[in-house]
């Protein structure tokens, strides 16, 4: 039997999760009462899972609610290097075993954790609100998210499995797939569980150790992760939850010689750091690791003259102030042309002040707030470069208590303006005219990210040379530019937003997999 060439996946067979219908009043009660139920658990300790035993640590961090940051969501225990090692013991112990695991066996894994995933969606959605400021309804998302990453990957694992042979007489060629080893997952905390889910269980599914080392700001998520992986039936030594700081365990792990391969997603200036890093032969080391780093975007949607502005104001309005900007796929630009630029910015404007600002738990809130004091600071500077540089339209204002940011646009921007330049990944938007539509396609590019696009068009020669010349990774025509879905619009980016092939894509697992042909003379 000849397996399938990956790009030849039948995708009408794989069925994402449905998001929760708030509309919905019985909906609505059960969220209240996990936020309530989540809120009485506040403040419980957290430690790393190593070997498949809870190990106390000498440091421990206190993770906040960025909505209220008198209040601390949970504690949670930082390993140490030396602790580090030991779960790159377990690890390395436990390969020879899980490599051997049939692929059904380890993707049937998968679909109990997304079985898991479901159970406990309230509860984790919760836990989104109130360790990173996250409004119910993206959380919602957010989780369908992480289930779709069980399901998809686990389907992917099997089809992968069969191989492909390539038969002559008196010859066979079996072409298979290999686990590569050791995976270390660093996450980042704008999708504190999605995100290094998607990332674990692609790494655990292809017959991996993964390693989580989840982003300090959204431990005790990715503690939860940890619960449902290990309930679901993951091995001990086989997954094993690392917090720890990214810059000391982090880096050691990056370099650490028995270390196959790191999954990133995160900031370019780390992911550029990991990059440089692993390509580094250590002592001892007898393999080149394979990185794939999700990173940073700078994305742009443009808007021409034939564009339905009401369609257009909505998508932009949500795209660049959903989740308070802080999405590698948020709009931080958007790019008018000069026919339509006055109309679409009043409407703009009008629409991004009906935005209900204040803390995530809110069932009102559109706008909750960014992730801790540090980002608040980043962004506020980058409010004050742009106001130098340009014309300060609108700052909302913002409740006290929380890091809040108010929606801001900013328009009369060059170019090579920091604020169009430099990822903010917050509430900021900058506003761009341009006299033809080349002009809007080359702002659009003028960066060094390729990560999202969008425009807002319907003539068709516009939308021919977007899909040819919009140097983006993911580009979305009339709709807003954030919410990739699984097996839908594999997601991620190019130039400097990112290296390795799309997550919820065919190609994805393939990473984690070495190929080897065995021919055997018959
Ligand atoms: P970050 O600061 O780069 O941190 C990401 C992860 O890297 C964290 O776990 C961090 O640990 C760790 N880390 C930091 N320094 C390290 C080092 N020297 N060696 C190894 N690990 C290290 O990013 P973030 O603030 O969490 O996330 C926001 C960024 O992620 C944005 O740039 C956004 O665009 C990007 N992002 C991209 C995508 C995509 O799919 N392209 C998706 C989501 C987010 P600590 O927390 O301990 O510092």
């Amino acid at each position: 039997q000849v397996g399938e060439p990956s790009q030849l996946k039948a995708l009408d067979k794989f069925e994402n999760a449905a998001d929760t219908d708030y509309a919905d009043r019985a909906k609505r009660d059960r969220i209240q009462s996990a936020l309530k139920s989540v809120r009485q658990q506040f403040g419980q300790t957290y430690l790393p899972l190593i070997n498949g035993e809870f190990v106390e640590t000498a440091e421990k961090l206190k993770s906040e609610n960025p909505s209220r940051f008198s209040e601390t969501v949970g504690t949670i225990g930082l390993i140490s290097v030396d602790q580090a090692e030991d779960a790159i013991a377990s690890a390395k112990a436990a390969f020879p075993a899980w490599k051997r695991t049939s692929a059904q066996e380890r993707a049937h894994i998968l679909r109990k954790a997304a079985n898991l995933f479901e159970q406990r969606r309230e509860e984790l959605i919760a836990w989104m609100t109130y360790e990173v400021g996250k409004p119910v309804k993206e959380g919602d998302g957010e989780v369908s998210e992480a289930i779709d990453f069980c399901n998809y990957y686990a389907d992917e694992m099997e089809r992968l499995d069969r191989g492909v042979d390539y038969d002559f007489p008196g010859e066979t060629n079996h072409y298979r797939y290999h686990a590569r080893g050791i995976v270390l997952v660093i996450s980042p905390w704008n999708f504190p569980l999605a995100i290094p889910v998607g990332m674990t269980v692609a790494a655990l599914v292809t017959g991996n150790c993964a390693l989580l080392k989840p982003a300090e700001t959204s431990s005790v998520i990715a503690a939860k992760i940890a619960e449902i992986l290990v309930e679901a039936g993951i091995p001990a030594g086989v997954f094993q939850f690392i917090p720890g700081k990214g810059h000391t365990v982090g880096a050691h792990l990056v370099k650490h010689p028995d270390v196959h391969m790191i999954v990133f997603t995160g900031s370019q200036a780390v992911g550029c750091q990991i990059y440089k890093d692993a390509a580094v032969l250590q002592p001892g080391q007898k393999h080149l690791k394979r990185v794939v780093a999700e990173m940073g975007g700078k994305n742009a949607v443009i808007i021409d003259e034939s564009a339905d502005l009401d369609q257009a104001v909505q998508g932009v309005v949500q795209s660049a102030f959903g989740y308070s900007g802080q999405k590698c796929s948020a709009c931080s630009k958007a790019i008018v042309l000069e026919p339509v630029y006055e109309t679409f910015l009043s409407r703009l404007v009008e629409a991004t002040r009906s935005l209900n600002i204040g803390e995530a738990e809110l069932p009102g809130t559109k706008v909750g707030p960014v992730i801790d004091k540090e980002a608040q600071n980043r962004i506020q500077k980058f409010i004050e470069w742009g106001e130098r540089a340009g014309t300060l339209v609108l700052k909302m204002p913002v409740p006290e208590g929380g890091y809040f940011v108010g929606p801001t646009i900013i328009t009369d921007v060059s170019a090579d303006a920091k604020i169009v330049q430099e990822e903010i990944f917050g509430p900021v938007l900058a506003v761009m005219r341009a006299s033809s539509f080349q002009e809007a396609l080359d702002l659009a590019n003028g960066t060094p990210y390729a990560l999202t696009g969008g425009l807002y068009s319907r003539t068709p020669s516009h939308i021919e040379q977007a899909q040819a010349d919009f140097e983006v990774g993911n580009l979305y025509i009339n709709r807003g530019i954030t919410g990739a879905i699984v097996a839908r619009q594999p997601f991620g980016g190019f130039k400097l937003s990112g290296v390795g092939s799309k997550a919820g894509g065919v190609d994805y697992l393939l990473q984690f997999l070495e190929p080897r042909v065995v021919t055997e003379n018959v």
